[in-house]
């Protein structure tokens, strides 16, 4: 199947989802992960709709996006302070901000390109996950960077745990969840190829969807 025929069938997909679960349609952003993947795939998911990309690498963001069509760009990707400047000045949402250095690197980068970058808290619901902020931890790291004025937090992005039964993978993002009405904002970035009916189900704003969309990683 192509790429854009794989994009037409998650958006139908999505949409049954959200309708099944009372949802309004159209309130889940897919974002297109493509990290690993060959830009031609990208390029024809974004001709076919895609309005939202995410790389987990400063240096190939770089060198991708300005290869693309205008889209809206995602950091998902651990973040080194010392690549905060990069990243501040290249993305339109820092999805995983999970510690205070990392968010005071970015706050201070975005300073000095005088923007206010908006950001999500990236929380630990799994125990398969190495980063994450613990969610109990998560509201008093948001408060902190939300006395940043060049930060606007807008809520909070998950992983699932991999392998994980069905019912794990839902209590996690149920987990997320609450920890977004904890935090406040907006944004719910749960649900990636294997899982994002689950996260739909706990309320996903925001699924990140790499080789369900693209194929596999090379
Ligand atoms: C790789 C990655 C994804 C996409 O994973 P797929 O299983 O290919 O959909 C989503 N979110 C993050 C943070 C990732 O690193």
């Amino acid at each position: 199947m192509s790429v854009a025929a794989r994009y037409a069938r998650l958006v139908e997909e999505i949409a049954a989802e959200l309708r099944a679960c009372g949802r309004e349609e159209e309130s889940v952003t897919i974002v297109g992960v493509a990290k690993r993947q060959p830009l031609d795939r990208v390029r024809e998911a974004i001709e076919a709709g895609l309005h939202d990309v995410a790389e987990n690498r400063l240096q190939e963001a770089e060198r991708a996006y300005p290869q693309l069509p205008p889209v809206r760009k995602h950091f998902i990707g651990r973040i080194q302070t010392n690549k905060a400047k990069g990243i501040a000045a290249l993305f339109d949402l820092v999805q995983s901000v999970d510690r205070l250095d990392a968010g005071l690197a970015l706050a201070r980068a975005a300073a000095v390109a005088g923007r206010a970058l908006p950001i999500l808290i990236q929380v630990n619901v799994s125990g398969t996950e190495r980063y994450g902020c613990p969610p109990e931890e998560a509201p008093t790291l948001a408060q902190r960077l939300r006395a940043e004025s060049s930060l606007c937090v807008e809520g909070v992005m998950a992983m699932g745990p991999f392998d994980a039964d069905r019912a794990a993978v839902a209590a996690a993002f149920e987990t997320a969840a609450k920890t977004l009405a904890r935090v406040g904002g907006n944004t719910l970035s749960i649900g990636m190829s294997n899982d994002w009916r689950e996260a739909i189900r706990a309320g996903s704003t925001m699924v990140r969807i790499g080789t369900a969309l693209f194929g596999e990683r090379i």
